[in-house]
Formats: structure tokens, sequence, C-alpha cells
């Protein structure tokens, strides 16, 4: 009986698993998958699928490729109701969720200004240009209808771009995708992006909040578990001109870049969620900001002031 045990135990053992990690540029930015399998060539198919569905979500949704479906929008919306995929209703209507929210710091149409910077070339709008067109950031010019699957613009000048979701929204499909194909333990990030499931060797995750102001440093170390985190900071896509910092995070108020914090950490149970809110709570500074994280179920926050102090929610400072 024991022999027999023994043999059986044998040939059914499991081969190995081995970590599996790959880095490639999608979206402006660089993403990362990593998770253990135990099968080589499966795991380089599966690679290859996440890597596609990033690409597939940036085509999308990307605001510089002309036949994305966001480029259409932006192109036809203002003139008649334009029927959307599902994905495109869905993420609209999230992003609509969380302009009401914050009241209007998370907004994407703050692109009908925004689309005049190119943080690259150190181009902004001038005072005029600003001034004409910061009336026309307002979400409530989006119309969905749940009904006909459409969008309409009721301003001709709203622009939108979902800069501000998109990468977290590539995240949580590809997490799924990984856990459709029965994997435990992962990690996939897409720039500030990053989603973790299971566990890293038998250990936590352990992720970096970069110092906003050193790109070598890190501030915090923290330990995680089937968890979202996304950072929005002042020094990723930045130019500094007569001592001033023009940045990629709009306040949709002024049209200008936010300037009451240098980064937002969000901790969530999606990317999606994640990814909004520390592009809001930017926007909003470190004290609405975390006024508001306080008042929301599951959702931590670690703020950096313009001042480069550090602030932690509620929940984290009673976990310390
Ligand atoms: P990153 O793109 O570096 O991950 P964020 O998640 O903070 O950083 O998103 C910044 C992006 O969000 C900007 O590049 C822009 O596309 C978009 N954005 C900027 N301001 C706003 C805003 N007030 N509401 C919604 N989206 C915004
Ligand atoms: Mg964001």
């Amino acid at each position: 009986m024991v022999l027999i045990a023994i043999a059986v135990l044998f040939t059914v053992s499991p081969v190995k698993a081995e970590w599996f990690s790959h880095e490639f540029d999608v979206m402006g930015t660089r993403a990362k998958v990593e998770f253990e399998h135990n099968s080589a060539p499966q795991a380089k198919k599966l690679i290859q699928q996440v890597v596609d569905e990033m690409n597939r979500i940036d085509h999308l949704m990307s605001p510089f490729k002309p036949d994305s479906e966001l480029s259409k929008i932006n192109r036809l919306a203002a003139k008649s109701a334009l029927v959307i995929s599902g994905e495109m209703f869905s993420l609209l209507e999230q992003s609509l969720h969380y302009s009401h929210l914050t009241k209007g710091a998370f907004d994407i149409t703050f692109s009908s200004v925004g689309y005049l910077y190119d943080f690259r070339n150190k181009i902004k709008p001038n005072k005029r240009e600003k001034e004409g067109l910061v009336a026309s950031i307002d979400f409530r010019s989006i119309r969905l209808d749940k009904v006909t699957k459409t969008i309409k613009f009721n301003n001709l000048k709203t622009k939108i771009d979902l800069g501000g979701i998109a990468k977290g929204h590539a995240v949580d499909q590809c997490i799924a995708l990984l856990r459709l194909q029965g994997i435990k333990n992962a990690f996939v990030s897409a720039g500030g992006d990053s989603r973790v499931i299971g566990k890293k060797n038998d250990r936590l995750w352990y992720i970096g909040i970069k110092h906003p102001r050193d790109k070598n440093k890190l501030v915090v170390n923290l330990p995680l578990e089937e968890v979202a985190i996304s950072t929005s900071g002042d020094y990723e896509r930045f130019f500094i001109q007569d001592g001033v910092r023009y940045h990629h995070i709009i306040d949709p108020k002024t049209g200008d870049s936010a300037r009451s914090s240098q980064s937002v950490t969000i901790l969530a149970d999606t990317s999606t969620d994640a990814d909004a809110l520390s592009t809001s709570i930017f926007v909003l500074g470190p004290v609405r900001g975390m006024d508001l994280v306080n008042q929301l179920p599951n959702i931590s926050a670690i703020i950096i002031d313009k001042n480069g102090k550090m602030t932690f929610s509620d929940d984290l400072t009673n976990a310390k």
C-alpha cells in the first residue's frame, strides 16, 4: 500500500513552477508582466496574449492614433450621436462616475484644453487660448445613451482623453486574462499602475513609491497582497519654464497643471479605480483629497504634498 502511494505521488508530482517576466513599451509607457507557471511554452504564449491585450486597448483608446475609437469620438461626437463599443461605453461610464464622486476633479474633458500641451516639446497653451477653452472642460457635456450605446457631446469644443484611467483598465484586463488561464501568482503594470495577485515566492509583493524629486530613491516600499496600486506624479511628464513646473495632470477648473501635490498613491481593489482616483486626488490636493479617501471604503492613499510632506490615509495610519 505504502509503495503504491509513493509511486502515485512520484508520477503525478507536478513540474516545478518557474517565474516568467517580460517588459515592453505600450501606451506611451513601460509595461511589465510577471507570473509563475509550470510550462515554459505556455508561459511564452500567455506573455504574448498580455502584450496583445495591452496593444489592443492602446489602439482603441489612444488620442495619438487617428484611427483609434477615441480619436473617432473626438472627431464626430460633437456633430451627431455616435455608436461606440461596449468596452468604451463602460469605461466612459466609469469616468463619469469618478467625475461625480470627485466633484469634477476627474474630468476626461480636461483634454478640451489639455490637447494643447506637449510636454516633450515644452509646449503649452497661451493665456488667451486657455481662457477661451477652459469653460469647455465639463464632463456634463458628455451624453451617454445606454439604450442606443451612443455618445454625444453637446459642446463643439469638447475633447476627451482617457489617459487618467485607460492604463488601469488595461492592467485589470490583463489580470483577468491571466486568472482565466489559471495563474495564481502574478504582477502586471503599465507605467504607474500595478496590480498583484497571490504571492511572490510565498512572500508578499513589494512595490516602492518613488521620491518625487529623486528618481533613484524610494520614499516607501509597501508589502502588498491582492491589491491594485497607482501613483500619479508631477515628475513623469513635465517641463519647467520660468521656474514653473508644467506637467500632465490638469486642474479642470483652470486648465493649468495641478500644483498642490507632488505625488499621490492610491491602493484599491482594481487598477481602474486606483488609476482614476490617483489622478483625481492629485487634483483635489492633500486636504480635500485625503478627506475624500477617508470616506471611501477599501481605498487607501499616500500623498506627498507640494512641500514634500508625506501623509497616510486613516486606515494606513492605524495599521502602522
Ligand atoms: P500616468 O499617465 O503617468 O500614469 P496619471 O494616472 O496620473 O498618470 O494620469 C495622468 C493622465 O491623466 C494625463 O496624462 C492625462 O491624460 C489625464 N488627465 C490629466 N488631468 C486629468 C483630469 N483632471 N481628469 C482626468 N484625466 C486627467
Ligand atoms: Mg491615473
